[in-house]
């Protein structure tokens, strides 16, 4: 089997996808499956489809259209606005989009109606993270302008939080986006049905018993994947955090001092490294590194220790444990290593189907 790999196991995701959404469901909340960290990967988007979410969403049009390339029909949200120079394409492919640019939405009317077809607009509202969206002062002039724009259809809002400031979704942001939403109702008639509270971090929040008010969907991926909320990251109860892990091979192992000799000066990387002496220590080097992995990202096996990694080799104490050339191991990864692995070139992907050990928490 090919080897570095991240071997994803879809039935544990797809128990992970079923609990968040019936969890949710329970504040009238439903999910959309966010496939962006799996490049739009057609088999995991499908498993995402069969358990239960309300859509597909993904921040590129090039993952969009390979889901739409393998025949996936489903509702797919493009989640991040829209480039000017991808217009066409996003009219094209993708129904619905998140927007926070006047003329960014009024380029997508003139390509729908060029291509004869109609493109739904969620716009995004600042609400303290400072990454996309519209400030809250300028919502109700952007939806009468939208609603302005032939084939178009004004859907609803949305915020992101804990991206880039790490704003915490709460009960006052939370709040502020509810009655926008009443506002816009109130000045132009029921028309807001969509109100999309945001991504991964906003789990404990939406569980914790809150008053969801008019929030009444979720965009999921790390959740999904990795079984965590977002803000710390801590494990959801009743998910699988392993649904996904890294398999690297063993390609050197033996005993060497654990003070390394010679004049010390920068790495590789600009680190200037401090060691100690323990003794002779048992090491083994995976070939994988900094290339296809975040190194901070991903736990080894118990009873091995990482001491390094370049480029392309990463270094382990392996303790008590007889690694040979040729073994694999397998290590857990979380959602910022696994971005850098699904981009990496040199790390392939295994889909596993069967779930082991299925909780059944809800
Ligand atoms: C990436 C992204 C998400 C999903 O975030 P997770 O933390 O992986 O759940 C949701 N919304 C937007 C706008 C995003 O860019």
């Amino acid at each position: 089997m090919t080897l570095p790999r991240l071997a994803i196991n879809l039935g544990k995701i797809e128990h992970n996808t079923r609990t968040l959404v019936t969890r949710l469901a329970r504040s009238g909340i439903s999910v959309m499956g966010v496939t962006k960290a799996v490049l739009g990967d057609p088999e995991i988007a499908s498993a995402l489809l069969g358990s239960g979410i309300s859509g597909l969403g993904d921040s590129h049009i090039e993952n969009i259209e390979r889901m739409r390339r393998a025949g996936i029909q489903s509702e797919i949200t493009l989640i991040r606005t829209p480039m000017l120079s991808q217009i066409d394409r996003v009219v094209r492919h993708a129904d619905v989009s998140f927007n926070t640019e006047l003329d960014v939405i009024a380029a997508l009317s003139s390509a729908a109606k060029k291509a004869n077809r109609m493109h739904g607009i969620v716009l995004m509202v600042e609400l303290g993270d400072l990454r996309e969206g519209i400030m809250p002062d300028d919502i109700l002039k952007t939806v009468e302008a939208t609603l302005g724009l032939p084939n178009i259809i004004f859907q609803g809002i949305g915020a992101n939080l804990a991206c880039l400031s790490g704003i915490s979704p709460g009960d006052a942001n939370m709040g502020a986006l509810s009655e926008l939403a009443d506002s816009i109702d109130a000045k132009f008639g029921p028309i807001t049905d969509i109100v999309s509270g945001g991504n991964s971090a906003n789990i404990e929040w939406a569980l914790s018993g809150a008053d969801t008010g008019r929030i009444n969907n979720l965009r999921l991926g790390e959740a999904i994947l990795f079984g965590r909320e977002a803000l710390y990251r801590q494990p959801i109860d009743g998910l699988h955090q392993d649904a996904i892990t890294l398999v690297a091979e063993v390609i050197e192992a033996k005993t060497k001092p654990s003070l390394p000799w010679g004049v010390i000066a920068q790495n590789a990387f600009g680190e200037i490294k401090q060691s100690s002496d323990s003794g002779p220590t048992s090491r083994a080097i995976a070939a994988i590194g900094r290339q296809d992995i975040d190194p901070a990202g991903i736990s080894p096996p118990p009873g091995f220790k990482i001491i390094g990694t370049s480029s392309d080799h990463l270094v382990l104490d392996v303790g008590s444990d007889n690694v040979c050339v040729g073994d694999e191991i397998t290590f857990q990864i979380d959602y910022s290593a696994f971005l850098r692995a699904m981009t990496s070139p040199f790390v392939g992907q295994v889909m596993e189907s069967q779930a082991n050990d299925v909780y059944s928490k809800q």
